[in-house]
C-alpha cells in the first residue's frame, strides 16, 4: 500500500547538511575576502592620499620659503621634487599664481603656462586640495598658501601600480586564505553532518529490530536533544501500543472465558441427564430450567459486549434528543424499583431544579440503570439507594449514593475494566457480566461528561455523575 503522507526526498539528510552548509561557507568566506580586499585596498589608497599631501605640504613651505622661485639655493627644493617623482613612481608640477609652471620633474614644461580648470579651480580658490583619477595615475592638486594667499599649485601625478600591486598582493593573500578556510570549513561540516544524523541511524536500526518483532526493547535515549525527544516519543508510543495489545488480547481471554462458563455449565448439565439412564421427567424439567438460565445468562454477555463494542467506538453513533431530566430519572426508578422492594431497599430521589438537556435518551438510560441497579443489588437488605439531581447553568449533576458492601480502595480504578468484578461469585448471582460500569463509563464519556466513585469499604458508594446540558459538536475531522 502506497503511503502518500511521506514524501521521500530525493537526498539524503546528510548530504543536504554538507551541500548546505558548504554553500553558506563559500559564500560567507567569499564576501569576507571580498569586503577585505576593498577595505584594505581603501586604506592603501588613504595612506598613499595623506603621504602625497604630506609632501606636498612640506614642498609648498620649501617653496614659500624661497619666494617662489627657481633661482638661488634650489639644491634643496629640487632633492624634494626628486624623492616625491621617485617616491610615488609619476611626475610633479609647480605653477605660481601666473599659471607659468615653475619647476617640472621631468624638466620639458618650464617657462610655459598651463591652463587646466583643476588647476584654475585650486588657484582661485574655488576649491581645495583635490584628487582625481585619471587612466594609470592619480592626480593631487594642492594650493600652496602664503598668509592665507593663494601663490600658486603643486600638481603630482602618482602611479597606480603601487596601488594595483597591493590589491593583487592582497587578493592573492585573501584567496589563499579563503580556499584553505573553505577546505578546513568542509571538513568540519561533513564531520558535523556525520555526528548529527547519527543518532538518526541508530534510531533506524533500532526500529528495524522492533518492526522484527522484538517490540519490547526500548530505543536507548542518546545524542542530541532533538533526537532523545524523538526517542522517548517513540519509545512511549510503542510502549501504549503494548498495552493496548495486552489489553486487547486480554479482553479476547476474558471474552473467550465469560462465553466459555455458561457452555460448560450446560455441557455438564446436558451430560448428566444423557449418563442418567433413570433419568425422570422432573429431573429432565430442572436440568432443562437450568440450561435455559444459562442460555439467558450467554445471550446477556453477548448483549452487553455488543453494546460495550458499540459505545467504545470513537465515533459511535449518538441520537441527541432535547429530554427532561427529572421525568427521565422518575422512569428509570420506576423500573428498578421491584428489585428494590424485594430487599427492602428505600429508594429517594430529591431533585432542585428541572434540568432539560440534550443527551441520548436511550443511551443514557442504559448507563442509569447500571448504576442504580449496582446500588441495589451491591446493597444490604433494608439497605438505602438516594439519587439526587442538581445543575449549575452548564452542566447537571446526578449523584447515586448507596448504603451497601462499598469498594475496596485498590478496586476503584478497576471497577471500571471490562469483566472486572470485587467479588465474581456475589456478581455472579446477582446476575452481573462485569461490563455494566464499562458501557457506562463510555456512554458518559461519549456525552463529554465525567464519572467520579467514593466509596469505603463496607460503609456504602457514591457515584457522581457530570454532563453537560447542551451538547457542543466537535468541529468534523472529515472535513479535511
Ligand atoms: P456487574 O455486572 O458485575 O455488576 P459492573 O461493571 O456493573 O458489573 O460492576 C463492576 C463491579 O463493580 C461489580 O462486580 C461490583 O463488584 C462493583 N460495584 C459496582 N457498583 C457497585 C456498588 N454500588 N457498590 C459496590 N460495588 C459495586
Amino acid at each position: 500500500m502506497k503511503n502518500n503522507y511521506i514524501k521521500t526526498a530525493p537526498i539524503s539528510l546528510k548530504a543536504f547538511i554538507i551541500i548546505y552548509m558548504s554553500l553558506a561557507l563559500v559564500l560567507i568566506i567569499l564576501t569576507y575576502s571580498i569586503v577585505t580586499i576593498k577595505l584594505d585596498i581603501g586604506s592603501q589608497k588613504k595612506q598613499l592620499d595623506e603621504d602625497v599631501w604630506e609632501q606636498c605640504n612640506k614642498l609648498s613651505d620649501d617653496f614659500v620659503a624661497n619666494e617662489f622661485t627657481m633661482v638661488g639655493e634650489t639644491r634643496d627644493l629640487n632633492y624634494s621634487v626628486d624623492n616625491i617623482v621617485t617616491f610615488f613612481d609619476g611626475s610633479l608640477i609647480v605653477v605660481n599664481s601666473d599659471y607659468r609652471i615653475l619647476k617640472d620633474s621631468s624638466g620639458q614644461a618650464e617657462g610655459s603656462y598651463i591652463i587646466s580648470e583643476s588647476v584654475m579651480n585650486t588657484m582661485t580658490g574655488k576649491i581645495g586640495r583635490s584628487v582625481s583619477e585619471l587612466e594609470n595615475y592619480y592626480q593631487y592638486i594642492y594650493p600652496i598658501s602664503e598668509n592665507g594667499k593663494i601663490q600658486g599649485v603643486i600638481l603630482v601625478c602618482a602611479s597606480k601600480n603601487r596601488i594595483d600591486s597591493m590589491k593583487s598582493q592582497i587578493a592573492d593573500r585573501n584567496y589563499l586564505i579563503a580556499i584553505v578556510a573553505i577546505a578546513v570549513g568542509i571538513v568540519l561540516v561533513c564531520f558535523g553532518a556525520n555526528i548529527s544524523v547519527r543518532g538518526l541511524k541508530k534510531m533506524n536500526e533500532h526500529m528495524e529490530i522492533v518492526q522484527h518483532g522484538q517490540m519490547g526493547q526500548d530505543i536507548p535515549v542518546s545524542g542530541f536533544k532533538e533526537f532523545r525527544a524523538l526517542t522517548e516519543n517513540y519509545n512511549s508510543s510503542i510502549k501504549k501500543l503494548m498495552e493496548i495489545d495486552t489489553s486487547r488480547q486480554e479482553f479476547v481471554s476474558n471474552v473467550s472465558h465469560e462465553l466459555k462458563t455458561p457452555i460448560a455449565s450446560m455441557k455438564v448439565l446436558a451430560d448428566s441427564l444423557v449418563q442418567n439412564e433413570q433419568a425422570d421427567l422432573e429431573m429432565y424439567k430442572e436440568f432443562m430450567s437450568d440450561i435455559v438460565l444459562e442460555i439467558d445468562r450467554e445471550s446477556e454477555i453477548i448483549t452487553d459486549l455488543l453494546t460495550l463494542v458499540k459505545t467504545d467506538r470513537k465515533n459511535a453513533d449518538i441520537n441527541i434528543s432535547e429530554v427532561d431530566i427529572n421525568s427521565f430519572l422518575e422512569a428509570i426508578l420506576k423500573r428498578v424499583a421491584p428489585l428494590a422492594e424485594a430487599r427492602g431497599i428505600t429508594i429517594t430521589y430529591e431533585s432542585y431544579r428541572e434540568v432539560v438537556a440534550d443527551v441520548d435518551e436511550v443511551k443514557l438510560t442504559l448507563a442509569f440503570t447500571n448504576i442504580i441497579e449496582n446500588a441495589v443489588k451491591y446493597n444490604v437488605d433494608n439497605g438505602w439507594v438516594k439519587v439526587t439531581l442538581n445543575s449549575d447553568h452548564k452542566n447537571f449533576y446526578v449523584k447515586v449514593a448507596d448504603s451497601g458492601v462499598g469498594i475496596p480502595e485498590d478496586c476503584k480504578d478497576k471497577v471500571f475494566e471490562r469483566f472486572y468484578r470485587v467479588d465474581k461469585a456475589r456478581s455472579r448471582d446477582t446476575g452481573g457480566t462485569g461490563l455494566g460500569l464499562a458501557i457506562t463509563r463510555n456512554i458518559i464519556l461519549m456525552h463529554k461528561g465525567t464519572i467520579k466513585l467514593y466509596s469505603e469499604s463496607g460503609e456504602g458508594t457514591t457515584f457522581t455523575i457530570r454532563l453537560p446540558m447542551k451538547r457542543v459538536e466537535e468541529k468534523a475531522s472529515s472535513e479535511q
